[in-house]
């Protein structure tokens, strides 16, 4: 079996805001092989930069589009692949866009891989810990506290045992802070649990405040309260917060992680969909489980993404929660025919052959940017 053409298709709603909402847009790649047998995968990167890092021709032999990498290749040697992807794109690439732009490739191959095997993909990745993860709504915070008050209630009452409230109005004012968490608080209500993600809005030594302000309403954890480029303020942070620090979205390779992790970090989230997809993933969960820390995927996309993440969890020993975006852009909720339903706050992973995802093709038709 070969691999006969990479599809690289950038789709966009109509409007984007300025926020921090990553389900907007989005680049979906397609893997087609003499067998017909095509993968799905998907980048969250800038769409147009991956879809240029792919589709490049060659100027010389470490500094080639990915495409061409594996065009001609086994799909099935998916370790050998992306091994051809990061050689060849070495001299622009280790990290960053290029490896962001590589998670669509590699997540196509497993899903190419699991449906010549008729397998779902956690079972080639080792197997399933578990068939099914707690879901987190992730949203981002109101405008106002009332604004996240509600937020809070709306996704309790929706069935979620957990809330994520994001970015936004946080670090304006400590006392808008200290309002907003407390709304989220009252919103999930004493029988839930809720994460902040503070969105890189602090220093240092402001996120130690926050952290120890925001303890009395026993957050499950807190996420990036500092720059991802600040690895001593971390590693400051971690040893004076009385709550989890959760952190890795921003990071790329596994040596990113290695170095994040190192700061003690309790909750590491890389994104399958920007790390370099399954098989870099992998890497990275298997250390983190070694370190004793607890892996969380970040995923603020669509039903590819969120596929891929319920395999890359489910054959790991350490993981718990499951980021279930809750944004309703049409590419979020109806770009895949799948829509992932949270049963008593829980996800269940894909049992079909591969990802488990069907693109549907009137939607890629809708919002494809030609
Ligand atoms: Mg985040």
């Amino acid at each position: 079996m070969k691999i006969t053409k990479v599809e690289a298709l950038y789709l966009r709603l109509p409007e984007i805001a300025e926020r921090a909402d990553g389900t907007q847009d989005t680049l979906i790649v397609r893997v087609h092989t003499d067998a017909g047998i095509v993968g799905v995968g998907e980048v969250d990167s800038s769409p147009l930069v991956a879809k240029a890092i792919i589709e490049a021709p060659m100027s010389h032999a470490i500094a080639r589009g990915l495409a061409e990498c594996v065009i001609g290749q086994n799909p099935l040697d998916i370790e050998v692949l992306w091994q051809r992807m990061y050689q060849g794109s070495i001299f622009f690439g280790r990290g960053g866009a290029a490896q962001q732009a590589m998670s669509g490739i590699d997540m196509a191959l497993w899903d190419i891989a699991g449906k010549v095997y008729q397998q779902p993909v956690y079972r080639l990745l080792g197997g399933g810990f578990r068939t099914k993860l707690r879901a987190y709504a992730s949203i981002l915070f109101g405008d106002t506290p009332e604004e996240t008050y509600e937020i809070g209630r709306r996704w309790t009452d929706a069935g979620f045992t957990a809330v994520k409230f994001g970015w936004g109005p946080l670090g304006q004012s400590e006392a808008s802070d200290l309002a907003h968490v407390r709304a989220a608080r009252r919103g999930v209500g004493d029988g839930n649990e809720f994460m902040i993600d503070a969105g890189l809005a602090y220093d240092t030594a402001t996120a130690i405040r926050r952290a120890h302000q925001f303890a009395e309403f026993q957050p499950y954890w807190f996420e990036e309260p500092l720059q991802p480029d600040n690895y001593d303020g971390y590693a400051r942070l971690t040893a004076n917060s009385p709550l989890r620090i959760a952190a890795g979205e921003q990071e790329v390779t596994l040596r990113d992680f290695e170095r994040l992790l190192a700061c003690g970090v309790a909750v590491a989230q890389p994104d399958v969909a920007r790390v370099g997809g399954l098989t870099n993933a992998r890497r990275i969960g298997q250390l983190t489980h070694h370190l004793n820390r607890m892996c969380v995927n970040h995923s603020y996309k669509t039903g590819v993404s969120i596929a891929a993440s319920l395999h890359f969890l489910a054959a790991l020993p350490n993981t718990y929660w499951l980021e279930y975006c809750v944004e309703q852009g049409a590419l979020r909720r109806r770009l895949t025919r799948q829509t992932f339903p949270v049963v008593d706050g829980y996800v269940s992973v894909p049992e079909e052959p591969g990802l488990g995802v069907e693109l549907d093709e009137a939607i890629v038709e809708r919002y494809l940017v030609r």
